[in-house]
């Protein structure tokens, strides 16, 4: 702690992110990347941008990338707001929409950045626990004082809230804001995007990092009515107005309109889950029903630490979670069909 430090900076506690292991041949599924590369289309777009214009500042308004997420969700680019990943675009939307004085709510157990910005921007917050089959008790979202945050699907559990869940908490906060964080939603059934004409106190946030293999260039995107994305736009221009650089411009907005590409990884990605889920349940682990990239598994013999640190020093990754109530789990990002057949190799191996 330093006397020359502000009040916020000493209300930090800062977001630990997934590990990084200096090694060559690590299997990395822990920090759910996609394991394939992006579009050929996006590279094409980035060399051609990288051989012509990084001596000028970007569009401040990106908007012909705006223009293209609008088109593939069917609304106006008025709708849009672009950033520097999701991560940033949360942290706008705490300082743009929630107050210090008003308690806002969200899951006990969901993404750890949240708690991060609400103590860096003195917000009051009540984490609400999960039912015990780690499902949303939507009821207990109802009436808050200041506004709610989740991730749908969650994160690290992957359970799905079901659409008429989201519309109800919509409903039952008519005068505070919404925000839908659907960072894994593609693999997922249904979007709350179809909400956003009939629901003002909607914001939406998605990002490029998973579904779209961006999260080496970090671009995400916030959706909901006009006012919403007005008041992102005020707090972004008052930080830096070229938050996204022309060379994440250019690759994202290759990346939004080849939708052939994304279709298939996705449905490899969901694919070669379905199939995981099923080579996990015949070692008699218990999976939560995932609609992410990702699955969060339990063995009732394994201990989920040594798991991890064993799956570690065979070089793969997983992630631990030291926090009460998922102690038992590990996440494991969905990787390609043959990392996959490794880690279960290197899984019958150890147990
Ligand atoms: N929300 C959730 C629930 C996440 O798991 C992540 C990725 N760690 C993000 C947002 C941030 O993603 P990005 O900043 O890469 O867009």
């Amino acid at each position: 702690m330093s006397k020359f430090w502000s009040e916020a900076t000493k209300r930090c506690v800062p977001y630990v992110p997934g590990e990084q292991l200096n090694r060559t041949n690590i299997i990395k599924l822990n920090t759910n990347e996609n394991p394939y590369p992006p579009s050929p289309k996006v590279i094409k777009a980035i060399i051609e941008e990288t051989d012509r214009n990084l001596n000028l500042y970007p569009s401040p308004t990106a908007d012909k990338l705006k223009e293209e997420i609008a088109a593939f969700h069917h609304l106006s680019k008025a709708n849009i707001f672009v950033g520097n990943g999701s991560d940033e675009i949360l942290a706008f939307a705490f300082m743009a929409f929630f107050d210090s004085n008003r308690k806002i709510k969200y899951p006990a157990i969901s993404y750890s950045f949240y708690p991060v910005y609400a103590k860096l921007f003195n917000i009051q917050s009540e984490q609400v626990p999960l039912n015990a089959d780690f499902t949303i008790p939507v009821e207990d979202f109802f009436n808050s004082e200041g506004g709610v945050i989740f991730p749908n699907p969650n994160a690290p559990t992957g359970i799905y809230l079901e659409i008429e869940s989201v519309k109800e908490i919509l409903e039952h906060n008519s005068d505070q804001v919404v925000i839908v964080d659907e960072a894994y939603i593609d693999f997922a059934s249904e979007s709350a995007v179809s909400l956003i004409n009939s629901y003002e106190n909607l914001l939406v946030i998605q990002t490029m990092s998973k579904s779209r293999s961006l999260a080496g260039l970090r671009v995400g995107f916030a959706l909901g009515q006009p006012d919403l994305i007005e008041g992102l736009g005020r707090i972004k221009d008052s930080f830096n107005s070229y938050t996204v650089d022309r060379l994440a411009i250019n690759g994202a907005e290759a990346a939004i309109k080849d939708v052939d590409y994304f279709n298939d990884t996705r449905n490899r990605i969901i694919q070669t889950r379905e199939w995981t889920i099923a080579e996990m349940n015949k070692r008699g682990f218990s999976v939560l029903p995932s609609q992410t990239n990702f699955i969060f598994a339990t063995h009732p013999e394994q201990e989920a630490s040594q798991l991890y640190s064993s799956l570690k020093e065979k070089g793969i990754l997983v992630r631990h979670f030291q926090k009460k109530p998922i102690e038992d789990y590990i996440r494991i990002t969905i990787g390609t069909d043959e990392q996959m057949q490794t880690f279960f190799k290197t899984l019958d191996v150890i147990i």
